[in-house]
């Protein structure tokens, strides 16, 4: 350690919400970009949301100095503000950022949202949560100039208010990991191959912070923990020990909390702990300690020096720590001569903000519950006991154990009958007879070649959301409600035919989103007022909470499609979000293995399965987008993954009778990796994104010998545009040079949710010309 270093307090967190608790930053964030406020309008708010924090976090109990204090701020992404951070500008950019008064903000929300002449950054997952980043564009001579204004600027406000924060940057190798090449640079160009030209920027920009009075500063490194990147793990540690070594030299710095959170950093930490850094976090939530390292004082001898942030606290999900297993971890590292700091596995970014803002949230089932507050107060207890001994903190960690108790004793949360279901599953109700042999009962359904259909929902227009709204706030009752509902489906069904799809959707306006509205009608999920999460920029979504063990009380979809497919000879497809994105797109409960909820919310489904083709439906689409989003960024976990997520949605599906055919939904295009696990869903039908890339995924598809039906997207709905039947019936081609023409459908991308009406119709009719189009020319 430097000689001014100061160590760090015995508790932090590695960032807070930013958001706000009632979403202030959106608010403001989306008033300015409408122009109904000026820059320094937008500004003045953003400093009064990082005061709220700071202040808010040292209420908690963080101390206020000593660097224990996150500054995690940021207007629209992390990502995004280290590529402003670095200079990195794209070229393709330049031109804004040239332009005669353009901020530092302007050319920042350019690069997020795009403009007219400008598409935006792509946007991706960060690790394997369902946070979205802004991908850095890279190429040989891409600029790089050290601004560290925002992040100096934000070390003055803490000082002037007392606070002395610990400023938190995503980290270089992780950074150009995370980065694509653009579209400029030449074959072989990888991002990473500017790593020292980087770190050298980094070196910039820790020297202004340590000129602005920053003690610490914190890198986020989890490429660490990653699989897949486009380096092996072996060569993300070696950069990142280059990298840091670099670092750690600069003359002029704060001292260094490099983290690797998201995921199990045994393998390196050692490493870590030798390198330069004045303090390594590690994630031990997901990850553990390398094995047998405490015993044999290799970890101890590692992290001579430096200070091990323990991420015994979980940031990933909204459950109480069990504070008295949490407190032994961290005092088992401090007795084998470890400087330990109680931590949080990850940024606190992906959980809400308080539990107690939640007035409508069971009493009980709350006080099972921590938010982010919460964790930052458990943190703090833990370092409490660290420091006083465990004697110090025993009401705390009793409470902990009867608030576990409580919860593993509370009706509902184990149900026998649900488990005496799940407990009977055996193969036979994963797999429903051969392929060849549905094909040939589902003749009787009599779909043409290249079926045209969509993916499920239609347009929310303002009218559908001001009913939802009218009907939750109770100004209009449920019987006005279904009819204005029945109405949507009616005009929707009506519309089809005239466009002329061959499989018609009931539209989805019943939902207000797809995982929510499920979980509103399960036993064992709840949810809540104000439990908002960021998915990218200003968008948020609130995760339901699966607290118990999951059933099905009624039928949940069963109307809605049955009055659909009543108006119409055609057919009408159910849609029914499935096992693993119900899972994935909620904070899921922590007391048994993923693989057996999602076992129950499949039964669950099945049961719904029957129902609807009691009702005489004879397709039934089961979306799972997220089947590629949970899986393990650590190689060695995938397969068990793909075991049981592949698992759960063929025990939802398996009940179905030969005759009906069963479609999925993926989203995505990238699924190369997960190839097998997609056909393993045994679907007759998947649709997938595809417009985009042009038809890119079919032919690896293709090569795999893919037999079943696809429905590659020919219409790309991200964007108002409708593309003209010339372009779609061009798309079918290329796909139908890659894959047999009988294994076709044509369908746009994804649902159409978000779209308005008349670029809507516009592209559907296209859709079904361009469709007739191919056929006629075959
Ligand atoms: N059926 C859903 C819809 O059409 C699928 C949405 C999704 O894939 N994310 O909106
Ligand atoms: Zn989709």
């Amino acid at each position: 350690m430097t000689a001014a270093t100061t160590p760090l307090p015995n508790a932090t967190i590695l960032g807070y919400p930013r958001i706000g608790r009632r979403r202030e930053l959106k608010r403001a964030v989306e008033s300015y970009w409408k122009g109904a406020t000026s820059e320094a309008e937008l500004r003045a708010t953003a400093a009064e949301l990082r005061t709220a924090t700071r202040a808010r976090l040292v209420e908690l109990g963080l101390p206020a100095l000593g660097g224990a204090v996150p500054e995690s701020f940021s207007f629209y992404d992390q990502v995004l503000d280290a590529t402003l951070a670095l200079g990195a500008i794209p070229h393709r950019f330049a031109d804004v950022a040239a332009r005669e008064g353009a901020s530092d903000l302007d050319v920042y929300f350019a690069l997020a949202r795009g403009d007219e002449n400008h598409q935006p950054l792509e946007m991706t997952k960060w690790f394997d949560t369902n946070y979205h980043y802004s991908v850095p564009e890279i190429d040989e001579r891409t600029p790089f100039a050290a601004n560290a204004a925002a992040l100096v600027e934000q070390v003055a406000e803490a000082r002037a208010q007392g606070v002395d924060s610990r400023p938190v940057l995503v980290g270089p190798v992780t950074y150009l990991l995370l980065a694509k090449a653009s579209d400029e640079a030449g074959g072989g160009f990888k991002p990473i191959d500017r790593l020292d030209e980087v770190v050298a920027v980094y070196a910039e920009l820790l020297s202004a912070l340590a000129a602005a009075g920053a003690a610490w500063v914190q890198l986020d490194e989890p490429a660490l923990i990653s699989d897949s990147l486009p380096t092996t793990r072996d060569e993300t540690l070696a950069l990142v020990e280059r990298a840091y070594r670099e670092l750690g030299s600069a003359a002029e710095r704060p001292a260094i909390l490099l983290t690797a959170p998201y995921g199990d950093s045994s393998r390196v930490l050692a490493r870590l702990g030798a390198l330069p850094a004045e303090a390594v976090q590690a994630d031990l939530v997901r990850g553990a300690l390398p094995e047998g390292s405490l015993a044999d004082g290799s970890l101890a001898r590692a992290f001579e020096g430096t200070q091990l942030v323990a991420g015994v606290v979980d940031g990933r999900n909204i459950w109480r720590t069990d504070l008295r297993t949490a407190f032994a971890r961290v005092e088992e590292l401090q007795r084998a001569g470890i400087a330990a700091v109680v931590g949080t596995s990850n940024n606190l970014q992906h959980v809400p903000h308080d539990v107690a803002d939640e007035s409508k949230l069971d009493a009980r089932l709350k006080s099972w519950l921590a938010f982010a507050d919460q964790k930052v107060e458990q943190a703090v207890v833990l370092a409490r006991g660290l420091a006083e001994g465990a004697a110090a903190i025993e009401d705390e960690l009793a409470a902990s154990e009867r608030v576990l108790a409580d919860r593993a004793a509370a009706p509902g949360v184990r149900v026998d009958a649900i488990r005496a279901r799940t407990a009977a599953v055996g193969g036979a109700d994963r797999s429903r007879v051969s392929e060849g042999e549905r094909r040939e009962a589902q003749r009787s359904l009599g779909i043409p070649q290249l079926a045209t259909t969509t993916i499920g929902s239609f347009p929310q227009t303002g009218e559908i959301r001001r009913a939802r709204a009218a009907f939750t706030r109770g100004e209009i009752d449920r019987q006005a409600y279904d009819g204005f509902l029945r109405e949507e489906i009616e005009r929707v069904i009506r519309l089809q035919e005239e466009i002329g799809l061959d499989i018609l959707v009931h539209g989805e306006a019943e939902r207000n989103d797809m995982v929510q509205y499920f979980a509103e009608h399960l036993d064992g999920f709840a949810v809540t007022e104000h439990g908002w999460v960021q998915s990218y920029g200003t968008r948020a979504t609130r995760p339901s909470i699966l607290w118990g063990d999951v059933s099905r009380p009624a039928p949940i979809t069963v109307e809605w499609s049955a009055y659909a497919q009543s108006l119409t000879d055609r057919i009408v497809k159910g849609m029914l979000t499935g096992p693993v994105t119900i899972l994935a797109w909620s904070f899921v409960r922590d007391d048994q293995p993923l693989a057996d909820t999602a076992a129950q919310v499949a039964l669950a489904l099945r049961d719904e399965i029957d129902d609807l083709v009691d009702a005489g439906i004879r397709i039934v689409q089961v979306d799972e987008p997220a089947l590629r989003e949970l899986l393990p960024l650590d190689a060695d976990r995938q397969a068990a993954y793909l075991d049981w997520s592949v698992g759960a949605f063929r025990l939802a599906t398996g009940g179905a009778s030969p005759e009906v055919q069963i479609h999925t939904h993926l989203c995505y295009s990238e699924f190369g990796e997960i190839i097998d696990a997609v056909d393993g869903l045994d679907a007759d039908v998947t649709s997938i994104e595809a417009a985009r890339s042009r038809m890119d995924v079919v032919e690896p598809l293709g090569e795999h010998g893919y037999s079943r039906g696809i429905g590659p997207g020919v219409y790309d709905i991200h964007s108002p545009r409708v593309p003209s039947v010339e372009e779609q019936a061009e798309l079918i081609r290329i796909a139908a040079s890659r894959i047999p023409g009988e294994q076709l459908w044509v369908n746009p991308d994804c649902g159409l949710k978000t779209r308005g009406y008349e670029e809507t119709v516009a592209s559907l009719t296209n859709l079904v010309r361009a469709a007739r189009t191919v056929r006629e020319s075959a």
